[in-house]
């Protein structure tokens, strides 16, 4: 069978070799067994069920939850003569019976389609009374509340495990946390399925993060390497993805923004000019990116901080997916911290929830902060154990500078609990440096025993130790109102002198040369 998969690998693709697992999940789903598929953005997840659609008799099934995915896809097939169809709310009755006849006469090999048609009673019959090959269910992790989207419709995918109990099923995610992956096990019924795991490791791109300090400036020392390269710059708001895509064109990088709430077709010509043309820059927001197979992205910048670390693997995947050197910078602060925790606060949804991204924010914030090789602990949020540290990531790299900050810290906490655990960093900051300035004065706080207590650390260096305290949980900040700073439980150790505290030594909007990536 394997010979019949590399002929079809070779004739009907155009490719000499499988990569990675892609064999042995062919070979899995062909049989009739069913797979869990773990393979990075990029990886070749496709042919894991394009593949076996052509091995097996009958049509094949893929859920998928974007259109424009499956039409991109259905193009592609088109071209190499494997005929597939895409059914989506935009076909007329016409087109929709006319789709119904061929697939009755077995005509089509793959037909997509989104989970919530998929699961209505009236599809289930109509697929019940042809040859199925099997089912692919694309973007598997949509199915966890655990996972960062979470689609409530993909849990109704559980009842085709009854309904076709011969039908093999193959789900595939990009991103999934153990806990994720044994949450698609659960729900989509495949405890017994072949579970196949590759690494996430992308080796060719390099890490950096940086201290925000001024964003625009450090965004083009970062482009400088990046001189007529295609790349990606995230920001937050619609706001600021024009800004910025302004500005850049004005420093003589060709940059074009999107946005969720451009008119759509200004949005799909952007996005078609960075696709087919060389060297522009996309300013986006995250509704950039799905689905976007631009094989020689060279970098990806943040200039806001993701959500959680599943969005920045895949944001930052989006990068050199060709295998060549690529950069995936990010520059954070404090106010990113504060934005989303606020955000987050402020957000629908139920206690458990709010807690879970709570938690994804943290460990979001721990790689800011990191003292260890970022991609070490980009991977082990993946449970994904790297043994040696990478020596392709700023860490590796430049080293970091920890420094002891027991008794910075203590002063700062005191700064904090003496003015009435309310106020923002930049008055603390204030305070710590004995700035008597109209607020400080009218608040009576120069008269604090901590009052310029502070003066032998800089400006930068407090605002970067609040920082450190806030990404460390030790410090928590007020979110209905304007950012204040509150002690939180975990501090208590420190105060009381119990545990002493090393923190990384900011190096600030200086941008250290990485060595060039042939070196
Ligand atoms: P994913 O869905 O995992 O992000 P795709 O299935 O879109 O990845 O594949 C990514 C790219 O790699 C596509 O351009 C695809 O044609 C290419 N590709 C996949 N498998 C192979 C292979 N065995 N040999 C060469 N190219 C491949
Ligand atoms: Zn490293």
């Amino acid at each position: 069978m394997l010979d019949q998969a590399h002929h079809i690998l070779k004739d009907i693709f155009g490719y000499d070799s499988f990569r990675g697992n892609q064999a042995a999940v062919i070979e899995c789903v062909a049989a009739g067994s069913d797979a869990l598929v773990l393979m990075p953005t990029g990886g070749g997840k496709s042919l894991c069920y394009q593949v076996p659609a052509l091995l097996r008799d009958g049509l094949a099934v893929v859920v998928s939850p974007l259109i424009a995915l499956m039409d991109d896809q259905v193009a592609t097939l088109d071209e190499l003569g494997v005929s597939s169809v895409a059914l989506n709310s935009t076909l007329g009755p016409d087109e929709q019976r006319n789709i119904a006849e061929r697939l009755k006469r077995g005509e089509i090999k793959l037909l997509y389609l989104a989970p919530e048609r998929l699961v209505q009673p009236r599809m289930l019959a109509f697929l019940q009374k042809l040859p199925i090959a099997l089912f692919a269910i694309d973007e598997a992790h949509c199915v966890s509340q655990w996972g960062h989207d979470f689609r409530p419709e993909y849990l109704q995918l559980g009842q085709l495990a009854e309904l076709f109990p011969l039908v093999p099923r193959i789900a595939l995610t990009a991103t999934a946390d153990k806990r994720t992956r044994e949450e698609i096990a659960v729900r989509l019924q495949l405890e017994n399925a072949g579970c196949f795991l590759s690494s996430f490791d992308r080796p060719n791109i390099f890490y950096r993060i940086v201290p925000k300090d001024q964003p625009r400036k450090q965004l083009l020392s970062f482009l400088a390497e990046h001189k007529g390269d295609a790349g990606i710059v995230y920001c937050l708001s619609r706001k600021k993805v024009e800004e910025i895509a302004g500005f850049l064109s004005q420093q003589g990088f060709p940059a074009l923004p999107y946005h969720a709430g451009l008119p759509s077709e200004l949005r799909a010509a952007n996005q078609k000019r960075f696709l087919n043309e060389e060297g522009l820059v996309m300013v986006a927001t995250i509704a950039f990116g799905m689905g976007i197979d631009k094989p020689n992205v060279r970098f990806v910048a943040h200039l806001d901080l993701p959500k959680s670390l599943e969005a920045y693997y895949q944001e930052t995947g989006r990068a050199g997916r060709d295998g060549l050197p690529s950069d995936a910078w990010m520059a954070y602060g404090l106010q990113d911290m504060i934005f989303l925790k606020q955000m987050l606060a402020n957000s629908e949804g139920d206690e458990r929830h709010k807690r879970v991204e709570q938690h994804k924010l943290e460990a979001m914030l721990a790689l800011c902060e990191e003292t260890r090789c970022r991609r070490q602990a980009l991977l082990a949020y993946f449970d994904e154990d790297l043994p040696q540290p990478c020596g392709h990531c700023d860490i590796c790299v430049d080293g970091v500078e920890t420094w002891n900050a027991t008794e910075a810290a203590r002063l700062a906490l005191s700064t904090i609990y003496r003015s009435g655990q309310r106020y923002g960093v930049g008055h603390l900051v204030d305070i710590l440096l004995g700035r008597a300035n109209d607020k400080v004065k009218g608040l009576g706080h120069h008269h604090l025993s901590v009052f310029g207590l502070g003066k032998q650390h800089s400006e930068g260096e407090w605002r970067s130790l609040f920082r450190q305290l806030i990404a460390r949980g030790l410090v928590d900040i007020d979110l209905d109102g304007y950012g204040g700073l509150r002690l939180s439980e975990s501090c208590r150790p420190l105060l009381r002198g119990e545990v002493s505290l090393q923190l990384r030594r900011d190096i600030g909007s200086t941008l250290p040369k990485k060595p060039s990536a042939s070196a």
